[in-house]
């Protein structure tokens, strides 16, 4: 009988339903030795595995130091404690004035979509988060449009997480439609890693909710390597750009994941090839469970100075840090 290649995409939600979350077939998977699977293990216990098939299929087989690899594998270090590494790092419990929203910024606001994630990042600084009080269901949905309005001096929205993209197109463009009906704002952001991790999320209906509003919309990806760059997503980012939307990145600096100067550059390149422009590199955020994702800020600024030698002004990220309590986020110069 004759073989038939199934190349019609997958719905996003089947890939979301089916993402791996058992660590054995993590290992199994990817062809890694059995001896991590005690420390993944009870390391998932703290926050779960979670990685779609899409993303794991651009890791390499037998490579426990593979850089996508490291961004998700439950490991043992996550059970240090090292002094200065808490569970809310960014002191977001202070700057909610209602349910699933944060305004710490002037001219712009966060809010939380959801608490679900397609992919759970060993570093996220949302991995303590409170989710289950910030969601914006039902009537915090009413209370966050009754903020939103009753500030004028805000300009945008920025859909973030979780992952926003975790909500389904339907309420998606209704939350969108509600907001329009605000007079003072004029743009949408949206910061999302599930394109990257699960490419087929980037639907007809997504592209055309944001082509047919009146906002001006940002999409801000999260790729921290260039290998998180395949064809699939290359083609998702193409088709995003037809709703006009300006598509940037963030990208965290990350131990033994990206913290050389060589990757870093290697994923400026890439990020332009595919249509993308580096817009933050983030020094890590000191959250629990976490710290052996933190590299000096001496480094950091050293390797952006080579970054900022070796590229184009406009593929070099704004090398940053969140610092609480500050009006904007805290740019660092390279030394
Ligand atoms: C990071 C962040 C923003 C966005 O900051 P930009 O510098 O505009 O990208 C907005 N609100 C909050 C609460 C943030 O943490
Ligand atoms: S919020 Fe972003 S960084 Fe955190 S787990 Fe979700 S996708 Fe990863």
């Amino acid at each position: 009988m004759m073989q038939v290649l199934d190349i019609t995409p997958k719905r996003w939600q089947d890939s979301l339903k089916q993402a791996i979350t058992d660590p054995q077939e993590l290992l199994d998977r990817l062809s890694l030795p059995n001896e991590l699977l005690d420390q993944a293990k009870a390391a998932s216990q703290l926050f779960p595995l979670r990685v779609p098939n899409e993303f794991l299929n651009r890791m390499e087989a037998g490579n426990p130091n593979d850089p996508l690899l490291k961004q998700i594998l439950p490991i043992g270090d996550e059970f240090i404690q090292t002094p200065g590494f808490t569970e809310d790092p960014l002191n977001e419990s202070e700057a909610r004035p209602t349910p699933g929203v944060v305004h710490k910024y002037q001219d712009r606001a966060l809010l939380i979509l959801s608490g679900a994630c397609a992919i759970n990042c060993r570093y996220c600084f949302r991995r303590h988060f409170p989710y289950s009080e910030n969601q914006l269901s039902g009537e915090h949905w009413q209370t966050a449009l009754a903020y939103l309005k009753g500030h004028k001096e805000l300009r945008e929205v920025i859909f973030s997480g979780g992952d926003p993209l975790v909500t389904p197109d339907g309420r998606f463009s209704n939350m969108v439609a509600d907001l329009e009906e605000i007079p003072h704002l004029e743009r949408l952001r949206i910061h999302t890693r599930l394109p990257v991790v699960i490419p087929s999320r980037v639907t007809e209906q997504f592209i055309d909710t944001l082509q047919h509003s009146r906002f001006d919309s940002v999409v801000v990806l999260h790729i921290n390597h260039a290998n998180e760059i395949d064809d699939s997503l290359r083609h998702a980012v193409t088709n995003l750009k037809k709703s006009g939307a300006t598509i940037l990145n963030q990208a965290v600096l990350l131990k033994g994941v990206n913290d050389c100067a060589d990757e870093q550059i290697k994923l400026s390149r890439a990020l332009f090839s595919a249509g993308i422009l580096p817009y933050y590199l983030f020094l890590f955020d000191p959250v629990a469970g976490a710290s052996h994702f933190d590299i000096p800020i001496e480094q950091g600024k050293k390797i952006f100075a080579q970054m900022q030698k070796s590229l184009p002004g406009y593929l070099v990220p704004r090398l940053a840090k969140e610092i609480s309590g500050k009006t904007s986020k805290t740019l660092l110069i390279s030394s």
